[in-house]
């Protein structure tokens, strides 16, 4: 079946060359070019995944993003214009997927939307029963299929969470620095911080909370960083 963009852009070349080369791609893209005709979209038909310009001449992509999250999971990819917005697309307050930052080549960013669309499949195809907690390892990381299972359920993870906890997971109670985690799961993009981390390891932790993970999953290591300690 295809897959359904929502796209608001309120630059008509940019969105001409997305609409474009979403199309060739197979997907169907409802294009709006204000952040309350966003709205109204979603709500009428809600799509398989949101790209969404922050600047937009009646408010901010922000604002449709959060009023998304309210009622729903839907993957968002974020088009700014700035590096300074990237911190507050990827942190606590929006948890977005992904962003691209302008000007950008359509085709990457039609293959950060594929990746992300596989990955949500696969969170969602793969709800295996619920395993009792005693049963094996609690955490496990599906290198191929790109998602880690938590006591049985697959964890829906924004991408730079599943990297994150990805990267503690290949090597249990290692300490990384929150500069090598930076370097590692981020790839030393310019503007990421130590509360770039800090604001994922939050958020991960709360999902892992979620799951009944008894303790503190990830630990913090004072002055040297983060490690992952396996649940029992
Ligand atoms: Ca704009």
């Amino acid at each position: 079946m295809r897959k359904r963009i929502l796209l608001l852009e309120d630059e008509q070349a940019i969105a001409d060359t997305l609409i474009y080369a979403l199309h060739s791609e197979s997907f169907d893209v409802t294009h709006v070019r204000l952040a309350r005709e966003a709205l109204t979209a979603h709500e009428k038909t809600p799509p398989d995944l949101a790209i969404l310009d922050v600047g937009v001449p009646d408010g901010s992509g922000f604002d449709v993003c959060r009023a998304i999250r309210k009622s729903s999971d839907l993957p968002i990819v974020f088009l700014t214009a700035r590096h300074e917005e990237i911190d507050r697309v990827l942190g606590l307050e929006l948890g977005a997927d992904d962003y691209v930052v302008k000007p950008f080549s359509p085709r990457e960013v039609c293959a950060r939307v594929r990746a992300i669309l596989r990955r949500s499949a696969a969170a969602a195809s793969a709800l295996a029963p619920m395993a009792p907690a005693s049963a094996g390892v609690a955490l496990k990381l599906d290198e191929q299929a790109q998602r880690i299972v938590c006591a049985g359920q697959v964890l829906a993870l924004t991408r730079y969470e599943f990297l994150l906890l990805a990267t503690l997971l290949r090597r249990p109670q290692r300490i990384f620095s929150r500069t090598e985690l930076m370097e590692l799961v981020w790839g030393g993009a310019p503007h990421t911080s130590d509360r770039t981390v800090d604001a994922h390891v939050k958020l991960l932790r709360a999902k892992l909370r979620d799951q009944g993970l008894q303790g503190e999953v990830i630990q913090t290591h004072r002055h040297m960083g983060y490690s992952l300690r396996l649940p029992d």
